[in-house]
């Protein structure tokens, strides 16, 4: 556990909105789907999904953006509308951290690409492996032990 470094610390831009982070993230992933690209304004979205029980808002006021569905909720800063985490009962016990917004993302990378097939010419993200669309269920609990071992952390 302490390879983590946990806690980490995190805010949206204008900083009204902090959040900690105590548990180990399961995996870090880009999706290039192109709801995330809406979402993002950017090629892909980068996710650390972290265990609900190790995830708090600290500081600051959210509201809900993005497609308001009801198995999943972005949750944005209610002051600068960045985008700073999505949950809902489709996570299945899991929020899906925006890793941009950690104080220290330099070590976040990537593990896998998601939604390959809708990625935009010239993205390489860096992650280890890719699918072009979601990883199968029976893929996943391979996929979160190999990323304990071998995931970027923190340095
Ligand atoms: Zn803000
Ligand atoms: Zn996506």
């Amino acid at each position: 556990m302490s390879e983590w470094k946990l806690p980490w610390s995190a805010s949206c831009l204008c900083e009204r909105v902090t959040m900690r982070i105590t548990a180990p993230p399961v995996i870090a992933m880009a999706c290039h789907c192109r709801g995330c690209q809406k979402l993002t304004s950017g090629p892909y979205s980068l996710t650390l999904m972290v265990p609900e029980a190790g995830f708090e808002v600290v500081s600051g006021e959210t509201t809900i953006g993005g497609l308001h569905r009801d198995d999943g909720h972005q949750h944005y800063c209610a002051h600068c509308l960045s985008w700073l985490y999505t949950t809902g009962p489709a996570l299945e016990g899991l929020v899906n951290v925006r890793a941009t917004m950690l104080d220290d993302a330099s070590w976040v990378r990537p593990f896998v690409d998601t939604m390959a097939a809708e990625k935009l010419p010239g993205v390489v993200s860096g992650a280890a492996r890719s699918y072009q669309a979601w990883p199968a269920e029976s893929d996943h609990d391979e996929l979160m032990a190999a990323y304990a071992r071998e995931g970027a952390k923190p340095q």
